[in-house]
């Protein structure tokens, strides 16, 4: 099987002239489907801009980016936009829209699947919330939930659609260390459910167990790609 990401030979710089910066440096990389990927390194390593390459929300300036089977390199905005909404995005601040309940928030994501009724999309985003434990919590709005409760209907909003990838930039970051643990070990069983690729970019250490496999990037390359033995099934 072909891998969801294939990355080869990227480099990427930031700034023009005098004040241009490259912060990534010949990466290659393959991800597998299925696979959950922690990227770890320290700030300002680079993960973040890896991730959003990956993403789409960047162009790549030299190198090769392939997700889903499409290049990235030179992608016009129409392919970017369709892989784009092929993958399910969980930052560390869960970005949750404020007028909306945590139900309408998930309901957003299915918004571009025109044969749902709108009925379709409330039972499956009531449905998901329910696997996250949020099924008690669907009318209500993200000022009125926790930390970990809204970073649980991020997470909800990112899968509903059944993306085929979920990139997660410090998902944890902002959660106390239960939270935290709670809302990583509800992605990987629903990602495990959906046979969803993740790449999960994280500091916390208390997490990297749900990996499949540990990056460790240092200085804008790849440093460590460690497989761990208890997660091959
Ligand atoms: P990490 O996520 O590992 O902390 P980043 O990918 O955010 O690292 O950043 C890598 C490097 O690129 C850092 O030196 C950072 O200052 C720089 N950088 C990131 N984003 C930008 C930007 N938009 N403009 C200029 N420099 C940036
Ligand atoms: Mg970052």
């Amino acid at each position: 099987m072909l891998p969801v990401v294939t990355v080869r030979h990227l480099n990427h710089a930031f700034g023009k002239g005098e004040l241009r910066k490259p912060v990534l440096f010949d990466v290659d990389l393959d991800i597998q489907a299925g696979e959950i990927v922690l990227l770890t390194g320290p700030s300002g390593s680079g993960k973040t801009t890896l991730l959003t390459l990956i993403a789409g929300l960047r162009s790549v300036q030299e190198g090769s980016v392939q997700v889903l089977g499409q290049e990235l390199f030179g992608a016009n905005k129409q392919q970017l936009v369709q892989v784009r909404n092929q993958i399910g995005f969980i930052f560390q601040a869960h970005n949750l829209l404020a007028c909306l309940t945590a139900q309408q928030n998930v309901g957003m994501s299915l918004r571009l699947h025109q044969d749902l009724s709108l009925e379709a999309r409330i039972a499956r985003s009531t449905e998901m919330l329910t696997a996250v434990g949020m099924g008690d919590r669907v009318h209500y709005y993200p000022n009125s939930l926790s930390g970990g409760q809204k970073q649980r209907v991020a997470i909800a909003r990112a899968l509903v659609s059944e993306p085929k990838i979920v990139l997660a930039d410090e998902p944890t970051a902002a959660l106390d260390s239960k939270s935290g643990r709670d809302v990583v070990e509800i992605m990987q069983r629903q990602a495990k459910r959906q046979n969803c690729t993740i790449l999960l970019v994280t500091h916390d250490t208390r997490i990297l167990d749900i990996a499949d496999r540990i990056i460790h990037m240092e200085d804008g390359r790849l440093a460590r790609d460690t497989a761990l033995l208890g997660s091959i099934a």
